[in-house]
């Protein structure tokens, strides 16, 4: 009898444990994604276009078989197994609060057909890495380093090819489009040509300098293994492996402290004190019009392209935070929703880090300075210049300089000090 491939956020059929767990099983798998409206709640359109794209793509590569119905999982996986008489399915493990509680209830539902868990996003899963004493990691820089002494796979040799895929009648149609590029030249060409220069110009939002794989690394088009498998030990390789392994902490830190997807993970912050939304100021945030060009042009980068610049990302969320004094869950639910690789570990915490309530947190001091950031990080003014266009005849750094800005940066950051101070004692 077949198996059932269940494919989530392992959308590709090269480096895949699961696929190959499945074919020591049976020589035919169906390849199945469920379209679950609870998990894709959070997406706009843009995150759920993309997906779209991945699975068009993964259906290519599964010579048109892929099987995609919507509804919820613990209702389809018995139903699919059933009507196939499959000898078990197979997938890789999803260490999210949601993804965990759900293959929980899939595994309960599929009686004693076995869910098989081979493999997962990461090149570690998530609550492997401890410390001596067994507690997890709440500081990144020694995470990091038992991370790279942990050590990972090498890749998975898998060829969908050596897969009888079944073909199976209804289910859903995938939207049609353009499936999503094949990221592998993508990141080809990133690592002969970006690489060497990634330590120093990845902070430039102005320059076309990091990767821009995490969408792809977000729903498993390519899997971390296959680039750290490449990367060697010079200064760029080793400041990259460390953004993955940041992608790493973040999931151990979520997957031991699941609630910490909507709370601050340290607790103190509960105390802090937001203002209120009276005067339309998350929605100039939002929609950039704060008046702080660098903050505008990431937030219009956002709505246009589905993505910012990590650098970009760091400063309109402290901006958010700590100059219109409201709480990063609203700033972390827009990205969400807007981001075409919003990923809730990196993303929550991500803004917990600015906030200052999470771990490792930037000193609740540091509060980032919209204009020297710009000038620093975007020193000709060309990145402002693309998303604000009003801004175009504005030439150099001086198009850093506020316009008619909502707040002044100077007292907010003295508002935002006291507030930190309080909470602090
Ligand atoms: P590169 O510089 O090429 O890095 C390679 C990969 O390393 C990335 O694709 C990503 O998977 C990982 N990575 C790099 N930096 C980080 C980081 N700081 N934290 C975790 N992983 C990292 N990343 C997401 O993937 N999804 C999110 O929803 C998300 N939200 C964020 C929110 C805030 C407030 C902040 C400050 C950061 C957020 N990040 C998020 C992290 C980072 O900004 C993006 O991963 C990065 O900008 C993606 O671009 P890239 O692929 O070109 O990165």
């Amino acid at each position: 009898s077949p198996t059932v491939i269940w494919f989530r956020r392992d959308l590709r059929t090269a480096d895949h444990p699961a696929l190959l767990s499945a074919a020591e099983r049976s020589s035919s798998a169906l390849g199945l994604f469920v379209l679950d409206d609870r998990l894709l709640a959070s997406a706009g359109p843009a995150r759920t276009d993309f997906l779209h794209r991945c699975l068009r793509r993964l259906d290519e590569e599964l010579g048109g078989r892929l099987h995609v119905v919507h509804g919820n999982p613990v209702d389809v996986l018995p139903k699919v197994v059933a009507d196939l008489k499959a000898d078990s399915v197979h997938i890789s493990a999803d260490y999210g609060p949601y993804g965990r509680k759900r293959d929980a209830e899939v595994e309960k539902a599929l009686g004693d057909t076995e869910l098989v868990r081979s493999g997962s996003p990461y090149a570690v899963a998530p609550g492997r890495v401890r410390k001596g004493d067994g507690d997890p990691f709440k500081v990144f820089t020694p995470f990091r380093r038992a991370w790279e002494e942990h050590g990972w796979r090498k890749p998975a040799d898998t060829d969908a090819s050596t897969v009888d895929w079944v073909k199976r009648k209804g289910g859903g149609k995938i939207p049609t489009g353009d499936p999503a590029p094949d990221p592998l030249p993508l990141w080809e060409k990133f690592r002969d040509e970006r690489l060497p220069d990634y330590k120093t110009a990845r902070d430039r939002p102005d320059l076309d300098a990091t990767s821009r794989l995490s969408p792809y690394l977000k729903w498993g088009l390519l899997h971390p293994r296959t680039l750290l498998a490449e990367l060697d030990d010079s200064e760029g390789a080793a400041t990259f492996r460390s953004e993955l392994a940041w992608r790493e902490f973040y999931a151990d830190v979520l997957w031991h402290r699941p609630e910490t997807a909507t709370k601050n993970y340290d607790a103190k912050f509960d105390r802090m004190e937001h203002d209120e939304d009276d005067d339309g100021r998350f929605a100039a945030w939002q929609e950039g019009r704060t008046g702080y060009p660098i903050v505008d042009a990431g937030m219009r980068q956002l709505l246009e392209e589905g993505w910012i610049h990590n650098r970009v990302r760091m400063i309109v969320a402290s901006f958010l935070v700590k100059d219109l004094h409201l709480p990063w869950w609203w700033g972390a639910k827009h990205f969400m929703e807007h981001l075409v690789d919003g990923d809730l570990a990196s993303n929550q915490h991500g803004w917990q880090w600015v906030a200052g309530s999470g771990t490792d947190a930037a000193p609740y001091f540091r509060v980032f300075n919209p204009i020297t950031q710009g000038e620093k990080f975007d020193p000709s003014g060309d990145y402002v210049r693309r998303y604000v266009p009003e801004l175009r005849d504005v030439e150099g750094k001086a198009v850093h300089q506020p316009h008619d800005p909502i707040v002044d940066h100077a007292h907010e950051r003295q508002v935002a000090l006291a507030r930190y101070g309080a909470i602090k004692s």
